[in-house]
């Protein structure tokens, strides 16, 4: 609808990422956001990944391209309570459903709340009437509600990039009401998927949150209405077929190949984090050697799994839990010229990963809970239509809503993932092509142009707030 060039676009997220030179390892959200600030230009506002025991001063301002990025640094507390506690041992937990990985501390909390404030604060400092705000993920849910308290009435969009959770779960955290609270100080709020929506509005029946649905998509808040509705993230296609294209005459991937043997390649992709399934994905892959013997010579199963979240207790446990279970699988059936899994703790540049996606038979994205799982539609984008591979997707990734053509598995389920390898692995062409081109043409529907248009559209078009719900 509107023109958007004429107003200045201020994307915040907890960690800002300035684009590297060789395109190296990184997370959804940051490959989301760059794509997303790509064409439009605009600020990237938030953490520079740096730590201060000072107070850290006005935003460092560095600009590539047509994006600013504005950053600054947090504290060594900031970093434990804030970040490493309440969000990633509180949020991220049960927006996973997996409430027992679940660590509160009140202090985690208080720090959550100060960070809120300091972020509103800084951000303050170089924000224009005219501008529109679009704050991403879990970490900064209270944010609107600070910058309103401090008399900003842009519009204020939130997106968020992990699953939402229901009611039932959300109510077990400490601080629950305070973030439904705070939520509604937006003016849009942004979903992967319809489950999250309804989960969402399984919250706005309860008294602890001032809100009432009045329609699928607006709900009326102290002081106005807003928008909740969802707005599944998508991929630059094109740019992921040149990519897979360029990298096929690569040193690195031609190396990669010849290696496999003519063997065929199972590929997994996913930060090193317990919602990813990896577990269990191994064990289901141990199971498909068990079942299918004959197989066994044939596979090769290329793991990369990039450490995360690094000195958290239940991430150091999920990493050496992977080591040992990929070392005790492959000492199991390893022949003197065979390895069943290629296990890499490390990150793969992007160029390399999209070659080695369009090269493998089997994408296996098998997350217990994912908000959407980018690696599943860049696996889809990356191949060769005449010749496409298939992927198993776990039925608890939010990308599973669109790619209702891949073999949907439960990754709880050993035998399912192991037969629904062992389908992929033995499909006809012709059924490989009709579903590859089937979700091609969702992901180039709903691709990442679409996902910011849509929101950006959305946020333009609020009715104006009287007074928003502050941050008591
Ligand atoms: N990625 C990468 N190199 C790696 C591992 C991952 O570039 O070694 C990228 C991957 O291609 C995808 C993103 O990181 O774009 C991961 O996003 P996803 O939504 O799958 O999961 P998240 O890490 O956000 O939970």
């Amino acid at each position: 609808m509107t023109d958007k060039s004429d107003r200045r676009l201020i994307i915040v997220s907890n960690r800002v990422a300035m684009p590297r030179k060789n395109g190296a390892a990184a997370g959804g959200l940051t490959v989301g956001i760059l794509a997303a600030l790509k064409d439009q230009g605009g600020v990237w506002f938030g953490w520079n990944g740096r730590l201060t025991d000072r107070e850290s001063g006005p935003p460092d301002i560095v600009t590539r391209d047509n994006i600013d990025f504005a950053t600054i640094s947090l504290n060594q507390a900031d970093y434990e309570q804030y970040y490493n506690g309440y969000s990633n041992k509180v949020l991220w937990p049960v927006c996973h459903y997996l409430l027992d990985f679940i660590q509160y501390d009140a202090a985690d909390f208080d720090g959550y709340r100060r960070v809120n404030a300091l972020f509103a604060r800084k951000l303050a400092s170089i924000l224009e009437p005219d501008d529109i705000i679009w704050v991403h993920d879990y970490h900064l849910i209270p944010l609107a509600a600070e910058l309103r308290a401090a008399g900003f009435d842009n519009p204020i969009g939130f997106f968020l990039h992990v699953p939402f959770p229901s009611y039932e779960a959300l109510r077990a955290v400490p601080g629950h009401d305070y973030l439904l609270r705070t939520l509604c100080a937006y003016d849009v709020i942004g979903f992967h998927t319809p489950r999250d929506l309804a989960a969402f509005k399984t919250c706005l029946s309860e008294p602890v949150v001032d809100a009432e649905p009045l329609s699928d998509n607006r709900v009326a808040v102290a002081g106005g209405e807003l928008i909740a509705d969802v707005f599944p993230i998508g991929v630059d296609v094109d740019d992921i077929v040149e990519l897979a294209g360029k990298a096929q005459g690569s040193k690195k991937l031609r190396s990669m190949v010849e290696s496999l043997n003519g063997r065929e390649l199972i590929i997994g992709v996913d930060r090193l984090d317990y919602s990813k399934g990896l577990t269990q994905r191994l064990l289901s892959y141990e199971r498909l050697l068990e079942k299918y013997p004959n197989a066994q010579n044939d596979l090769v199963l290329m793991q990369i799994a990039p450490p995360t979240r690094t000195g958290v207790r239940t991430y150091d446990e999920i990493r050496s839990e992977l080591e040992q279970t990929s070392g005790r699988i492959n000492g199991r059936f390893s022949e003197a010229d065979w390895v069943p899994i290629r296990y890499l703790n490390k990150g793969i540049d992007r160029k390399t990963l999209m070659g080695m996606f369009r090269h493998a038979a089997v994408g296996v994205v098998t997350p217990v809970r994912d908000g959407m799982n980018l690696v599943a539609k860049e696996y889809i984008a990356a191949q060769d239509p005449a010749d496409p591979g298939v992927l198993v997707l776990s039925g608890l990734a939010g990308a599973a809503c669109e790619l209702d053509q891949a073999i949907i598995v439960n990754p709880y389920d050993r035998d399912e993932v192991a037969d629904g390898i062992a389908h992929a692995l033995n499909m006809p062409l012709e059924e490989r092509r009709e579903r590859h081109a089937s979700m091609l043409a969702t992901l180039r529907q709903n691709d990442i142009t679409a996902w910011r248009t849509r929101f950006v559209d959305a946020l333009l078009s609020r009715t104006h707030r009287g007074a928003a719900p502050g941050v008591a």
